[in-house]
């Protein structure tokens, strides 16, 4: 494509009485000799958009450079829906609304904004879709309990054709063994009957759903729009092709066998709570030892969980679940005690209604931490516990029969803890692991199955983006995925479904899936130059990129984020995207304005990650929080596409810093492309050889974790950058 440029400044938004706009528009008319350069008063208005499709369509524009607000908002206003190449110059939340009106600095600021954004223009081409054939856009569900098979209903009644392979000889899962459920219904306070089967009816007489039971995966090949699935059943293999896939393989309980201080294995009349819903079953609770019916029950919550040596976390549903069958003990027999033993009730939003009931029905709450469970000569059971309100140590009268409420372990494992590349065994960062829990059987270079974490649960960024784990187009629904009750598992199985639904989409039309979702680009290498180093295979955080034997990478476009990360790992700079490359980000620095050294005005690049260090930095402009005006930012698709050369030309050509702005990285916050942020920092340890070499103090490189609401925080960042930039002195190549 011919590109024909025109630069549109917009004055609004106090733009206009900030800046000297005619000395900004000679930047585009005489500096780049951009003929078509106009202002607007509010170009996100019909008028101003008006202003720019005429000149799209009489003056054949199409490369549009719009020197406006921020690129995170009015994207809609600015999509013009036909095939150009636009650019947004941020120059109000991070020029006008951070600094002083009317200033030198300020102006410097815009300046070199637009020439940045020019160069970038330059250099870009419109991606083209990467299209497959042969595409499907069916999905795969695995696992047909209640995520299950929500999930697989959800997604054929939108319209789409669903395989569901369940293990077990028939659907529905733990929740068809269940002979209550907790309320979910107002007034929140009566028990209710699982009605399981006839969402399994509905799925069964579903035309569009195609249920495999006794069945198992032997294999997955593939990626998104073309997974090919080998489905055991009976001895035969049969495969099926699908688009997405959600993994709904559920929790198991913890295993009581390691709750031995809690007197299972050890009393016989110890049980869990998944056996007391088979006893109520069977419309009478009768205990195990000699099937006398019972009379006094004790429930003992946080059973191995929110415990160091067991499961550190809240299981979250054991409360409930407790407090539903202490409620049908008392409705099968009335004259029946129950006493429950917590440490914190958890009985979250509708659920305080039924903990109310419970507590008018005269169950026995005891907040403490039990200290012992044995059994007498009768095998009556006694708890002997420590009252944590009143300072009590509580024994029991002999009791008919204990339930322990064990936490949820996802079926998916915990598995093998696998560091990324160059992280040493011990630190204290380990972004992923992979598991052997044997479900998907994935032909992935990076490992058979999702990686995990933590804990074993396979979601890659539960803040942002609920349901995704790092392998693209593959979808964790129901508890795999995360503690859940019954409301919610429906919930989240939609919600993976939808994901899913989206997944198949977005590929069929070429377009990357969320984090950024509709993007066309995609990685392409220059295999000429390629040393077959595996850098990028072993870095990209998605398992996008297989090798042949010869160790040369094979990207497999449709598993690709299309974060750049291989970008950044690539040390021959072969690897691009046709609107972000090491070029691109490499010319765009090389077009700031550096003054000289006696101008005392010095420049740090600061690289920030587009998901939360450029939104926080787009936020303290709104907040109209000032920051230095030395600062040039350039956002990053992901801090782990960040490549070294970089920082080499930057300071080479006498800028005085570089600042990286990244996701706060780890499992408590995650990185939107996994790893990338983590990446980037094990990068710039090893920049020093480029300090060394060119003779610099490595003060003028710094890493910083930022997330979206630490953007209050910063200004003072990016000021004490700047005032340790002006304590080093200026950088020597300035000049140069
Ligand atoms: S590193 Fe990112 S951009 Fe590169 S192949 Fe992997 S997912 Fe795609
Ligand atoms: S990182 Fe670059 S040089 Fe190394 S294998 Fe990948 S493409 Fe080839």
């Amino acid at each position: 494509m011919e590109k024909k440029t025109g630069v549109y400044i917009c004055t609004g938004c106090g733009i206009g009485e900030s800046l000297d706009i005619e000395k900004l528009s000679s930047i585009a008319t005489k500096e780049y000799k951009i003929p078509v350069c106009k202002t607007h008063a509010a170009l996100c208005s019909e008028e101003g958009v008006n202003l720019i499709k005429k000149d799209m369509e009489g003056e054949g524009i199409n490369t549009i450079i719009i020197t406006a607000c921020s690129p995170r908002v009015k994207y809609e206003a600015f999509d013009f829906d036909a095939p150009c190449i636009i650019e947004r110059v941020n120059i109000r939340e991070q020029v006008v609304w951070s600094h002083p009106a009317n200033d030198e600095d300020t102006q410097m600021m815009a300046e070199d904004y637009l020439r940045m954004s020019v160069v970038k223009t330059q250099k870009m081409e419109i991606p083209e879709p990467y299209k497959v054939e042969d595409i499907s856009k069916g999905i795969l569900v695995v696992g047909g309990g209640l995520a299950g098979i929500t999930a697989a209903s959800e997604a054929a009644k939108a319209g789409y054709q669903v395989v569901l392979v369940e293990k077990n000889s028939s659907l529905g899962g733990w929740m068809s063994k269940m002979y209550k459920q907790a309320p979910t219904k107002p007034p929140y306070t009566d028990l209710e009957d699982p009605d399981i089967a006839a969402r399994i009816k509905e799925v069964e007489e579903n035309p569009s759903i195609k249920v495999y039971t006794s069945a198992e995966i032997e294999k997955i090949a593939g990626g998104p729009g073309m997974f090919d699935v080998n489905i055991k059943q009976n001895g035969n293999v049969v495969t099926e092709r699908t688009g997405a896939i959600v993994l709904a393989t559920g929790a198991t309980l913890y295993d009581a066998n390691k709750l031995h201080h809690l007197g299972f294995g050890k009393c016989a009349n110890v049980i869990t709570t998944d056996m007391m819903e088979e006893l109520a079953a069977k419309g009478k609770i009768t205990r195990p030892s000699d099937g006398k019916e019972v009379q006094s029950v004790a429930w003992i919550l946080c059973a191995g969980s929110r415990d160091e040596n067991h499961l550190p976390y809240c299981s979250s549903v054991c409360c409930v679940e407790s407090l539903k069958q202490a409620t049908y003990l008392k409705e099968l027999n009335p004259e029946s005690t129950a006493y429950i033993f917590y440490r914190d009730m958890r009985a979250p939003g509708q659920y305080e209604h039924f903990y109310k009931r419970v507590q008018k029905d005269k169950a026995v709450f005891i907040r403490g931490e039990v200290t012992g469970v044995s059994e007498d000569g009768s095998k009556n059971v006694i708890v002997e516990a420590e009252d944590v309100l009143t300072g009590e140590k509580i024994v029991t009268d002999a009791l008919d029969m204990v339930v322990l409420a064990p936490g949820m372990v996802p079926t998916t494992g915990v598995g093998e803890e696998v560091l990324p590349p160059g992280v040493e065994p011990g630190s204290e960062f380990i972004p992923y692991t992979i598991i052997e829990s044997n479900i998907l059987k994935l032909d992935y270079r990076q490992g058979l199955e999702v990686p995990v974490l933590k804990y074993g649960f396979p979601d890659s960024n539960f803040i942002c983006f609920p349901y995704e784990t790092r392998r693209t187009g593959i979808y964790a629904a129901g508890t795999v995925r995360a503690p859940l009750d019954i409301p919610s598992t429906i919930q989240d199985a939609t919600g993976a479904a939808l994901k899913a639904i989206q997944c198949v989409e977005s590929t069929a039309i070429g377009a990357a899936v969320h984090p950024r979702a509709g993007d066309l680009s995609y990685p392409e290498f220059f295999m000429q130059k390629c040393t077959q180093c595996k850098r990028c295979t072993e870095e990209c955080p998605f398992g996008a990129i297989n090798e042949d034997e010869k160790a040369n990478p094979i990207p497999f476009i449709t598993r690709c984020r299309r974060c750049g990360t291989c970008m950044g790992a690539c040390p021959e700079r072969i690897i691009s995207f046709k609107n972000y490359s090491v070029d691109i980000i490499g010319s765009m620095i090389k077009e700031i304005e550096v003054p000289e050294e006696e101008e005392e005005k010095p420049r740090f690049v600061v690289l920030a990650c587009e998901n939360d260090a450029y939104a926080a930095l787009d936020m303290a402009g709104i907040n109209r929080m000032n920051y230095n005006a030395w600062v040039r930012v350039i956002p990053m698709r992901c801090l782990g596409s960040m490549n070294l050369v970089w920082i080499a030309d930057a300071l080479s050509k006498g800028i005085d810093g570089i600042l990286l702005l990244g996701c706060k990285y780890g499992d408590d916050y995650q990185c939107h492309f996994a790893v990338g942020s983590r990446l980037s920092e094990i990068r710039l340890s090893k920049v020093s050889e480029t300090l060394d070499r060119l003779k610099l103090e490595s003060q003028r490189v710094r890493m910083v974790q930022v997330g979206i609401m630490d953007y209050d925080q910063v200004p003072g960042i990016l000021d004490d950058f700047a005032a340790k930039l002006e304590e080093l002195g200026p950088n020597p190549y300035k000049g140069f």
